[in-house]
């Protein structure tokens, strides 16, 4: 095959490598020094973290609801009226400083989390129950985002253009901030999608009110000090815990100038009908949302290549990413044989504690997701035929059995079901048309796999395909920054593509103004 249809993995920035078994080591054991650690969380109001021990919610690891990990202590109404207040003094004398200073202040975060790997990697698997790997990438990711973000701002909004003088009149134009910015993230990348919304407001001169996902404020809370550490202004980004409360009442303030939002559809459509009812004009909204992403697999793809990416595509982080894969198409001449080795690869699957590092899924993130997705899970019982359920052997923890259903069309597809839960469907060979067709129609539009050998196949279908990324003989998650832009359309997302060239702009406004001489 020619290479260029196989994605190429992100190159291990970090030098961390998890094959060689002396580093692992090493590393394995400074994460352990946080085994015990109990973290705070809180508002962060002028680089204060305003705890209150009394109204503080335990934090419980999912892999192990025994173990506490730390205190999150929620924000009241006043404390985000103080931030408010912060941050609109604060925000003239960001806005102005050079390009080259706030960038820089996003590669001190960077470099600061390096530093730091040790402990975000137990905060990532303790709090919000990642395995060692999706811990490791959540980070890079995180590194990422502000270098790219810092290289992006240099070299596209440091330009001051000048336009032709047919007016009689020279004029030049230049990127400002447009304010304070809400940037309101998901537990399931809870450093990377939280630092890359906040970094990308921050270096385009927005003072930033962050709103940590409920179960995730401890890493929240840490991922800000650090950037206050890299030397932003602590009133230039403060964060708010707690839930749709504090969410609803960050989005509805008169002065909020725009919102980076990701987590569900619903959610986004309310932020979006509140914007709309405010006096004042509307602000952007930059939502990244659900999916049902489906994959393609026709009879000219190597079996045991879709079976790799499927159990990465559905099941890697516990199928808690908005671009996992939901609904597996299989031309039928080959289903039968690739429904048996799926089943087979599956029963290999190691679900358990993300601590060890032979644990390929770890648990889900609270009670809510493990009841709804049992729930479904039972559903798919009764109505479509069992592929596989993993067995599972965990007592203490937030475990959901990864597993595959085999039914009969997508008008059975109810909601985005946000877990290890697999869709299989067959399709006839002359029905791929339909079936792109119906893929389109469920109004989605996030990742497409296709998986063929047949290259104008491929293409075709990935014209066709109304999503935000496609991916061919690969898996379909984990985008890397810069470049595999992130983001989709429809259902999914309002765009622009998050680790894209064009997200910052988004975040600024021009100003026109006569050139003097
Ligand atoms: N960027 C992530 C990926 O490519 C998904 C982000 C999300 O789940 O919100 O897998």
């Amino acid at each position: 095959l020619p290479s260029k249809i196989y994605g190429d993995r992100r190159p291990n920035s970090q030098g961390f490598n998890l094959h060689s078994g002396h580093q692992l080591q090493a590393f394995l054991s400074e994460r352990d020094k946080f085994a015990k650690h109990q973290w705070r969380a809180g508002s962060l109001v002028e680089g204060q973290l305003l705890f209150d021990q009394h109204t503080a919610k335990t934090i419980h690891s999912p892999f192990d609801r025994a173990n506490e990990v730390g205190l999150v202590s929620q924000t009241t109404p006043l404390q985000l009226q103080q931030a408010f207040a912060a941050a609109e003094q604060a925000y003239p004398s960001w806005d102005k400083l050079n390009i080259k200073e706030r960038a820089n202040c996003l590669r001190k975060t960077a470099e600061l989390m390096e530093q730091n790997f040790a402990e975000f990697i137990a905060l990532c698997q303790f709090e919000a129950g990642k395995t060692i790997q999706d811990s490791i990438d959540e980070i890079r990711e995180a590194v990422d985002f502000c270098y790219y973000y810092a290289n992006q701002a240099e070299v596209r909004l440091g330009e001051v253009r000048s336009f032709e003088d047919y007016a009689g009149q020279s004029c030049s134009s230049a990127y400002q901030g447009r304010g304070i910015f809400a940037c309101i993230s998901p537990w399931n990348f809870p450093m990377a999608i939280f630092t890359g919304q906040i970094v990308a407001a921050l270096v385009t001169g927005n003072a930033v009110i962050a709103k940590a996902a409920p179960q995730t404020s401890l890493i929240a809370t840490r991922t800000i000090e650090l950037m206050h550490q890299a030397g932003v202004p602590v009133a230039i980004v403060q964060l708010v815990t707690g839930g749709a409360d504090i969410g609803q009442q960050l989005t509805s303030d008169p002065r909020i100038a725009g919102v980076a939002f990701t987590g569900s559809t619903a959610t986004a459509q309310a932020i979006h009908r509140s914007l709309a009812e405010r006096e004042q004009l509307p602000v952007p909204l930059i939502a990244e949302t659900g999916g049902q992403n489906a994959m393609i697999v026709d009879s000219s793809a190597l079996p045991e290549q879709v079976i790799k990416d499927v159990l990465r595509s559905a099941f890697a982080s516990a199928g808690q990413r908005c671009s996992a894969l939901r609904v597996l198409c299989i031309q039928e001449d080959v289903a039968d044989i690739i429904i048996k080795q799926l089943a087979g690869a599956m029963k290999e699957l190691n679900i358990g504690n993300p601590l060890d590092v032979t644990t390929d899924i770890g648990p889900v993130i609270d009670e809510v997701a493990v009841n709804k997705l049992q729930t479904y899970q039972q559903q798919l019982r009764s109505h479509g035929k069992v592929i596989f359920e993993c067995p599972l052997s965990q007592s203490r923890g937030l475990f959901v059995a990864p597993s595959a259903y085999e039914i009969e069309s997508f008008s059975e597809l109810k909601d985005e079901q946000f877990g290890p839960i697999l869709h299989v469907i067959r399709y006839p060979a002359k029905g791929l048309e339909t079936l792109i067709t119906q893929i389109n129609q469920l109004g989605f539009g996030l990742t497409l796999g296709i998986h063929s050998r047949i290259e104008h196949r491929f293409c075709h279908i990935a014209r066709q395909a109304q999503v935000g990324n496609c991916y061919i003989n690969r898996d379909q998650v984990g985008a890397s920054v810069g470049s595999q832009p992130f983001g989709g359309r429809g259902l999914s997302g309002t765009g622009p593509k998050a680790g894209g060239p064009h997200y910052l702009y988004r975040f600024s406004q021009r100003i026109t103004v006569p050139v003097t001489t």
